[in-house]
């Protein structure tokens, strides 16, 4: 297997008209590693195996067969067009990480982490906040994590609420200082789901491993190849990807249990009740098995939201605003059909493929796009999930994720108080709900269909263009105007 790798890597290297340095400098690998790996004496990492795949534009399994499939040849050409479709692994977007915001919280988290690793020398640090970031910044706790990160070194934060020209909604800029002087400065979008991106800067972003974008393109070459879903994503990922969904799918139970026990408010000023323990044990004295059903999978849902409200641990999925919805539908699943965990995780990558073709072609970010590209992304991914939880065709899966984002489109994001709390928390449950309403309507009426996975994405995309920056988690209008005590 070594040797037959080595001759195909040989081979993609010459066809380029690539020397071992000249390749290694390309992909940041030394040229000695791939000179053993070609003469068959190691072998690389998952990693840089994605790398080359994506860098010859070939799929792992080609690396390790020099056979491309036949829907792979016809797809060729138009793959060197397409060099950065932009999908990156599902190591992307589920993350594992503490609320309350993917973008509020986790991705400045992670730009303090990197330009403090960058500054070690400084003696202060500034950090100025745009736009949602600044509008809805204390709500969500930035400046409070933003101090933390930067600690022991003294940060100021300053909330820029005028400011207009800037790349994107949740901008910020980093600045040190070292005895009065600015010594760096980094401007950072927080662009959802955790993810970040640094302007003008050389920070590696994450190989997008994935060769095409469209759920049609994903779906045809399942079909040829007689694939679910799940199986498509190891075939791209490798089987390294199991034990990461693995690691998520625990993660996301702790939150359901941890939420089903805990009690109180929630933090914020709203004086919020956690009541998720409440619905477990609330009960109708004739409850029908449709009522149980809704009241266990809106606890589940509650319970993860509220633990994401209170800052706890929890995945994305694919945002922190939007983490209940996933998990408690497919928690529910688990427990009533005693499903295997490695069944669940099939249908986690399953769902991961509907999150991440969203978040390459429209938006996974309430600020960006409403609430319709976090809740409504959420929604379509646990019906697509579900679709693969129960075996359902290729074609219900799509409709199924579809009707989830269609009924979704419009939606606004507009927390009270810029809190992830109301209408956030009731929301996510509602969701789970119509997820699995869409999987029950795909499965009688596929065959009618009339709207495809792929263009509904991209109105959704469209529609949140047209959203007036005041519904786009700005707390400016509608529910945030109200007067809570
Ligand atoms: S309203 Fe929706 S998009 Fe906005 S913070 Fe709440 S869950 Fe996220």
């Amino acid at each position: 297997m070594t040797h037959i790798f080595g001759e195909i890597l040989s081979k993609l290297r010459a066809e380029a008209g690539l020397s071992q340095t000249e390749l290694g400098q390309q992909l940041d690998i030394s040229n000695r590693a791939i000179s053993k790996w070609e003469r068959g004496l190691s072998f690389p990492s998952t990693e840089n195996l994605y790398k080359l795949a994506n860098f010859f534009h070939v799929s792992v399994d080609y690396l390790f067969t020099g056979q491309a499939h036949l829907k792979e040849l016809r797809l060729e050409e138009s793959w060197f067009d397409r060099a950065h479709t932009g999908m990156t692994s599902l190591r992307e977007m589920y993350k594992i990480g503490r609320g309350p915001s993917s973008s509020h919280t986790m991705g400045p988290e992670k730009a303090c982490m990197i330009f403090k690793s960058q500054t070690p020398e400084a003696d202060r640090y500034e950090t100025i906040l745009y736009e949602s970031l600044a509008k809805t910044g204390v709500g969500h706790g930035t400046d409070r994590i933003i101090k933390e990160t930067l600690e022991p070194t003294p940060c100021d934060v300053i909330f820029n609420v005028t400011e207009t020209d800037i790349p994107h909604p949740n901008t910020m800029d980093l600045i040190a200082y070292k005895d009065g002087k600015e010594i760096a400065r980094q401007r950072v979008m927080s662009v959802g789901g955790g993810n970040i991106c640094f302007e003008n800067s050389p920070v590696a972003t994450a190989p997008d491993i994935y060769p095409v974008a469209s759920f049609k393109e994903i779906s045809d070459y399942c079909y040829e190849h007689n694939m679910h879903l799940w199986e498509y994503v190891e075939h791209i990922e490798g089987p390294e990807i199991w034990d990461y969904l693995s690691e998520i799918w625990e993660t996301m139970k702790a939150a359901i249990r941890n939420g089903l026990h805990d009690e109180g408010i929630l933090p914020g000023g709203l004086n919020v009740q956690k009541r998720a323990k409440q619905l477990l044990y609330s009960q109708h004295i004739d409850e029908s098995p449709e009522t149980r059903e809704n009241r266990m999978v809106c606890a589940y849902a509650f319970a993860v939201s509220e633990q994401n409200a209170n800052g706890g641990r929890i995945v994305t999925a694919p945002t922190c605003g939007a983490a209940g919805v996933l998990p408690a539908v497919l928690y529910y699943q688990q427990k009533r059909r005693n499903l295997s965990d490695e069944h669940v995780i099939h249908a986690l990558a399953a769902g991961g493929i509907i999150g991440n073709l969203i978040k390459t072609n429209a938006s996974i970010s309430g600020s960006e796009c409403g609430c319709q590209a976090e809740v409504g992304s959420a929604c379509a991914m646990a019906a697509a999930a579900l679709g693969e939880l129960f075996y359902l065709s290729m074609d219900k899966i799509e409709y199924a994720a579809e009707i989830a984002i269609e009924h979704h489109l419009g939606l606004t994001c507009d927390p009270i108080c810029g809190l992830v709390q109301i209408p956030c928390i009731e929301r996510n449950a509602v969701a789970a709900m119509r997820a699995i309403n869409a999987v029950s309507l795909a499965s009688f009426l596929s065959d009618s269909r009339k709207i495809t996975l792929d263009d509904c994405i991209r109105i959704m995309k469209e529609t949140g263009r047209d959203i007036s920056k005041r519904y786009k988690e700005t707390s400016e209008s509608g529910l945030a105007t109200l007067q809570i005590q």
